[in-house]
């Protein structure tokens, strides 16, 4: 069990206070907060031994890079990766899924081939296959989903085929918080032999990831989302598809030798990892990874899931609130409207509250079109979330309807 008082501590913002009132922080789908723990490993690196990376030979170089390979390890070691050749630093999920949609994309996928993604994803798993299927001529295919958000699997089996290149498919929905059927989704393609990249975005934090268990060909996060630093993310991809994938990037670190008639490439992973890298974000993420690791990822799904649960009936007990994405499996993120209150009027009513939810489209505007609205508000939890937030969140909503009654 979570020793909530202590972990609260651990997250200093989480003592702020918003228009006199003790913040209520429920956005953490959009970013989660620091603990102490990542803010001070950021501050050593600054103030101990800064200093870029894998270039120097001096003292602080040597400390820096031997840090940034650590932090390598831990991420390896967090999702259960063979090698750290296969883990790839970059700026986050979005950077993650361009670089696979251009260089797996430019070794791969031609004229008349297909790229599978779901009705469920964020405009980051969309727009580079899109940009990619103009590039190549080739077609997305979308695996439709029902009023719930529950993907139609029989349909998913039916449009895989010789012509599927690739299947990118999200961890978990940010804008609903559906948790698509990923398994058994990677075992369809697995079968016939087709790759798939899973979106982590929204599923790293909650829970025990382990890339070699879901047998995904590629899995990318964001260390922002996993309590860690902005701008750092992670691509794992398998060591046989990344060593026959073109580098995506060209410049300093990804290469051996250059001349000007011929450049000869870096091994894994550093062939991915062009120019200076965030490698102060790298060490963040690390301390972020092995804070939660230590608090215990099965004790964090089993508060996020407790939350989830007490939320969604305080919320559908209140007259006039509509849930979106009733699916039976999902993260602890709940989507909703008011009657008769549009999403931004309620957002600015429960921020005044000190409240902090999101509102519109959440970066996934084919799931509003798909359900026929313009957005909602959405309320997302995690660990250190309490009951007495969830009781704020349904006061609040009760004021906001009073309001505009
Ligand atoms: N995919 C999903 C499911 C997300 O929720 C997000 C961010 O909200 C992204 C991708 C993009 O992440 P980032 O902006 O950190 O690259």
């Amino acid at each position: 069990m979570i020793d909530i008082e202590k972990i609260r501590t651990d997250f200093p913002i989480l003592g702020e206070r918003v228009y006199g009132k003790d913040l209520v922080y429920l956005d953490n789908g959009a970013t989660t907060q620091k603990p102490k723990v990542v803010i001070d490993r950021m501050e050593e690196v600054f103030t101990r031994y800064n200093s870029n990376i894998h270039r120097g030979v001096h003292h602080l170089s040597d400390i820096a890079s031997r840090e940034y390979e650590q932090a390598r390890e831990i991420v390896r070691g967090f999702i259960n990766a063979g090698s750290t050749d296969e883990i790839i630093f970059n700026s986050g999920t979005t950077a993650g899924i361009n670089n696979v949609a251009c260089s797996f994309g430019e070794r791969f996928v031609g004229r008349g081939d297909e790229i599978v993604i779901s009705a469920l994803e964020h405009h980051a798993n969309i727009v580079p296959w899109q940009m990619l299927c103009e590039r190549k001529g080739a077609t997305l295919r979308v695996i439709p989903m029902s009023d719930d958000g529950e993907l139609n699997i029989d349909h998913y089996k039916a449009i895989l085929g010789k012509s599927t290149r690739l299947v990118a498919i999200t961890h978990a929905s940010n804008a609903l918080g559906v948790v698509p059927p990923v398994k058994e989704i990677i075992a369809e393609a697995r079968r016939l032999g087709i790759p798939v990249l899973v979106d982590g975005a929204q599923g790293v934090q909650h829970g025990v990831v382990d890339v070699r268990d879901l047998d995904c060909d590629f899995y990318v996060f964001s260390g922002h989302k996993v309590y860690g630093p902005t701008g750092i993310g992670v691509l794992y991809g398998k060591r046989e598809l990344l060593d026959d994938m073109p580098p995506w990037q060209g410049g300093g670190d990804m290469v051996k030798s250059v001349t000007f008639e011929k450049t000869e490439y870096n091994d894994l992973p550093f062939k991915f990892e062009a120019g200076t890298t965030n490698y102060a974000g790298a060490i963040g993420l690390a301390a972020a990874l092995e804070y939660i690791g230590a608090v215990g990822l099965e004790e964090i799904a089993a508060a996020e899931a407790d939350l989830l649960s007490y939320a969604t009936e305080r919320l559908s007990a209140i007259k006039g609130v509509t849930i979106y994405g009733n699916s039976s499996c999902k993260i602890s993120v709940i989507s909703f409207l008011i009657d008769g209150v549009h999403q931004y009027d309620a957002g600015m009513v429960l921020d005044k509250m000190g409240v902090a939810v999101r509102t519109g489209t959440h970066c996934a505007q084919p799931v509003m079109e798909r359900l026929g609205i313009d957005g909602t508000i959405r309320a997302s939890f995690c660990f250190y979330n309490t009951r007495h937030e969830v009781d704020r969140l349904a006061e609040g909503i009760e004021k906001v309807i009073e309001m505009f009654r």
